[in-house]
């Protein structure tokens, strides 16, 4: 029997052909992804960089922090031609605890920075948890309003990939090709908390400590030692009915250094109060920094601790290295789940299992 569903009065049952959906993604963004993601020359990058080409300054940080071994080599290549032309700028550390007011300030800093002493600016970071926030929030352009429209700044997040030392790493090499484009100001930010400060300190030419008044930070900075590796300590948010208390956060800073032998720079740090958001004083921390950049040029300081930094990158790139080196190790990776069971039921020692797994990797090295 013919079925009911294919005679004409079912016609609603037919399907009709239908109108074809408009795609939910824009056809050309392939076509955009592609052109954004185009390779130059090692070459081609080095002389963008060298003649202020912020897009291509912009790129090559962007393979600086990239993975891809493909990117990376470029990356070293490009690094290692821009390297006679750094070292030619003054890099500042800025570091305080999340809501001491760094974009705030680097905002006023930055501008003032610009607009009073001229030359171009900077603005890195090191942000150890941004691994695991997915996405680093420090030296984000949202967060510094006016900088970040000024036509004489470069401003760039945290890189997110790997540990620390990765971040650091990766910090550190931008600033080589940002003194190649011809920055003469670096700031690089990072969160008080923590290990960064050190890795911070560890490539700049004065460390700059953002403090606030009545927060117990005072004494919180003192116990954890940040302040040993503070050239400067500026207390910040001196405004309104908050101007005593930093004052009085100022004295307890200023009376706390003298318990803390002199600094190799023979400088003791100055302690200042200022504004970010009301823009006091700022040109006064400013000065205080540049004060100390005169002195320690003039004393050889200066270049003695660009050379310890550099003496302890060198180490520290051999350090990264062998780690990745051995965790990446196939044979490794096989057998660590089963040494560290071992360890934790204990059959073995953790001696014992290092020992175990450092032998496996040699073996493969052979
Ligand atoms: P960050 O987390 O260290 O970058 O801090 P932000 O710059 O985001 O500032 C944290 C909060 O403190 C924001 O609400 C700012 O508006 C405020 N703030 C920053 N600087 C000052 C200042 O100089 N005075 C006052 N009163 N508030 C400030």
């Amino acid at each position: 029997m013919e079925h009911p569903e294919n005679s004409a009065e079912y016609a609603g049952l037919q399907v009709n052909a239908g109108v074809e959906q408009p795609s939910m993604v824009n056809p050309y963004l392939k076509q955009m992804r592609k052109k954004r993601q185009k390779l130059f020359t090692p070459a081609e990058y080095v002389e963008g960089i060298l003649k202020g080409n912020v897009s291509m300054l912009s790129q090559a940080v962007t393979l600086i922090e990239s993975v891809l071994p493909e990117h990376q080599a470029i990356a070293q290549e490009v690094i290692e031609k821009c390297l006679p032309y750094s070292g030619n700028s003054v890099r500042i550390g800025i570091s305080g605890v999340p809501g001491a007011g760094k974009s705030t300030s680097i905002d006023a800093f930055g501008v003032h920075l610009l607009e009073n002493y001229g030359g171009k600016l900077a603005v890195l970071a090191i942000d150890p948890s941004s691994e695991r926030s997915k996405g680093s929030i420090l030296g984000d352009k949202t967060r510094m309003e006016k900088l970040s429209v000024h036509p004489k700044s470069f401003i760039r997040p945290s890189p997110s990939a790997g540990s620390l030392g990765g971040v650091a790493r990766k910090t550190r090499e931008s600033i080589i090709l940002c003194e190649a484009a011809g920055y003469d100001n670096i700031f690089v930010e990072t969160v008080g908390v923590g290990q960064s400060e050190t890795a911070c300190h560890s490539m700049v030419d004065f460390f700059l400590l953002i403090q606030l008044a009545g927060t117990g930070d005072e004494l919180q900075g003192i116990k954890r030692g940040i302040m040993e590796i503070a050239d400067g300590i500026v207390i910040n948010k001196a405004d309104g009915n908050n101007v005593d208390k930093a004052q009085l956060a100022a004295t307890h800073f200023r009376n706390a250094l003298h318990l803390f032998p002199v600094p190799d720079s023979g400088i003791v740090p100055e302690v200042m109060c200022y504004s970010g958001f009301y823009e006091l004083n700022i040109d006064e921390v400013l000065k205080m920094v540049f004060r100390y950049i005169d002195k320690v040029k003039e004393s050889g300081y200066f270049q003695y601790r660009r050379n310890e930094q550099s003496k302890y990158w060198m180490y520290e790139s051999i350090n990264e290295h062998l780690k990745s080196s051995f965790y990446y190790n196939p044979s490794v990776k096989d057998m660590i789940g089963k040494m560290e069971n071992e360890v934790l039921g204990g059959q073995i020692t953790s001696f014992v299992a290092a020992k175990k797994l450092l032998d496996t990797y040699y073996d493969t090295l052979k």
